[in-house]
């Protein structure tokens, strides 16, 4: 079996992904999204400024080696040049080398036998010191689109490292990791590679069972995975615990102690069981969100705050709010309102949309001149992010800071008036899910926020009008499903205050 970064990347992230990576069946894989060829063009946009910042000249190992041992043959015919950077290079351990590798003298630098391992470090660095190339060696640098040097970089450089100290003969060196903008760091490699071989007996010892692991549904970890369709489906068949809103990997582990294995099975497990395993507010959180999903009903929660509040009542203006943006350019280049009016029952719906990301300003001073044109109307939106970007355009923008207090006065955010008063029968508690549970659906089905994301990219770089129309049309369903909770809101308090 080939061990590859990718692999070990993947069993870092989710042991079930690589499992299904080697014995899966592939077919079962969804298409690539767009999303992540953006995500790799960024990268490829961020590794050439490193290269320009740091490492300008260098030799790229060829690309006419199709395979990966005759661009590891390359790569090493490179490093016995003595050449100062190599970019692209790839590095190859088959199990034979290992087996008559001396792991008495080097009884740090060990990988599970039987086994042939591919890493391929984004360059490699010449250094001083003795290897069997002669009186220099080379250390990798990983670079990354992340702004942190997370656990799984490290992991991935160290094991970069190790096979590089199985090459070159020389203890592994210590790897240097560059993350966005432009942030070098060096990675312990006395700290990392214990950590390194744990895993690396983990994942070998799971790749070789024929058990496939469990399935764990988490939007974080699961939402770019090729294999979503597949699990979410078994998960689903199953009424698997993580696809109720709150229950974590830990907590799924304790619920197993009780045997709680099944949506129904918390919905109905003993209370006083559950509480005194999780405690009185998660088991009884977890409880009636589980009740919520078996009978597919929401239910106010203890305490709700927005029942009589007087800030969802139907006011004769009202906006509603969402933006669309770019986190590569932080550019916000959309702000989409819906006006409605009540009174007129009319709904006018106005995309403020920056064609290029130098219009950014001007959207924001239109986007002023229409909240200013309703000044007593509430602003509705779902979740932090319109808030902050109103602080962030603010700041950008230069406008005075009692103008955005006060805007800012005028917004409701849904999302928390959900999350502290209703349990919806949901998975999730995204305007998406909440929406559609609630009957209302996007115009063109299956679209995500990160959709919208490539497609300005592709205006941009095509100048396709039909990309623009297809970005307003997805954000003014996203302000008309902002509107539809809302009016579900409404009418589900007023029940309550009639009712009790
Ligand atoms: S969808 Fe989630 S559970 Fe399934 S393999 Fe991918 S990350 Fe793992």
């Amino acid at each position: 079996m080939l061990i590859t970064d990718t692999l070990l990347l993947d069993y870092k992230r989710c042991s079930r992904r690589a499992f299904l990576n080697i014995h899966g069946d592939l077919t079962k894989q969804e298409p690539k999204r767009d999303f992540l060829n953006k995500l790799r063009q960024e990268s490829q946009r961020h590794i050439a400024s490193v290269l320009d910042t740091y490492y300008p000249y260098y030799e790229k190992v060829s690309i006419l080696q199709t395979s990966s041992k005759e661009r590891a043959k390359a790569t090493e015919v490179l490093m016995q040049q003595g050449v100062d950077c190599i970019y692209q290079g790839q590095l190859w351990v088959d199990a034979h080398t290992l087996t008559s590798w001396d792991c008495s003298e080097n009884p740090e630098m060990t990988l599970p036998s039987g086994y042939d391992y591919l890493g391929k470090p984004h360059l490699l660095i010449k250094q001083p010191g003795l290897s069997k190339f002669g009186n220099w060696s080379y250390y990798p640098v990983s670079i990354h689109l992340g702004r942190k040097a997370k656990p799984e970089y490290r992991l991935m450089a160290t094991f970069y490292a190790q096979l590089l100290g199985i090459i070159q003969e020389t203890p592994p060196p210590n790897p240097e990791l560059i993350v966005r903008p432009l942030k070098q760091s060096w990675v312990d490699i006395g700290e990392w590679l214990p950590k390194l071989e744990f895993i690396l007996d983990e994942c070998v010892a799971v790749l070789e069972t024929r058990g496939e692991p469990e399935v764990f549904i988490s939007r974080q970890r699961c939402s770019l995975c090729p294999w979503y369709g597949h699990c979410y489906a078994i998960a689903k068949s199953q009424q698997h615990l993580s696809l109720v809103p709150g229950v974590t990997p830990n907590r799924y582990k304790s619920l197993q102690e009780l045997g709680v294995m099944t949506t129904e099975s918390l919905a109905t497990a003993n209370s006083d069981s559950l509480e005194e395993l999780i405690g009185t507010e998660l088991g009884n959180k977890l409880q009636l969100q589980a009740r919520s999903i078996v009978h597919n009903q929401p239910i106010p929660r203890p305490q709700h705050e927005y029942n009589s509040g007087e800030i969802l009542v139907n006011q004769t203006i009202e906006l509603y709010f969402d933006i669309e943006a770019e986190p590569e350019r932080n550019l916000d280049y959309l702000l989409g309102v819906v006006v409605v009016n009540r009174v007129n029952q009319t709904q006018t719906f106005y995309p403020l949309l920056a064609e290029t990301p130098q219009e950014e300003g001007v959207i924001w001073q239109q986007f002023l001149e229409l909240v200013h044109t309703y000044d007593q109307a509430p602003i509705f939106h779902f979740s932090d992010y319109e808030k902050d970007t109103i602080k962030r355009l603010g700041n950008l923008y230069q406008t005075p800071r009692f103008e955005i207090e006060h805007l800012l006065s005028r917004f409701v955010d849904l999302h928390r008036c959900v999350i502290t008063s209703v349990i919806f029968p949901v998975e999730s508690y995204s305007l998406k899910s909440l929406a559609n549970w609630l009957g209302f659906h996007w115009r063109d089905a299956g679209i995500s926020g990160d959709q919208c994301v490539c497609w300005y990219d592709q205006w941009l770089s095509t100048g396709d009008r039909s990309f623009l129309s297809s970005i307003l049309r997805y954000n003014e369903d996203d302000c008309l499903a902002t509107l539809h909770l809302k009016n579900w809101l409404v009418e589900f308090f007023s029940k309550i205050e009639f009712s009790s």
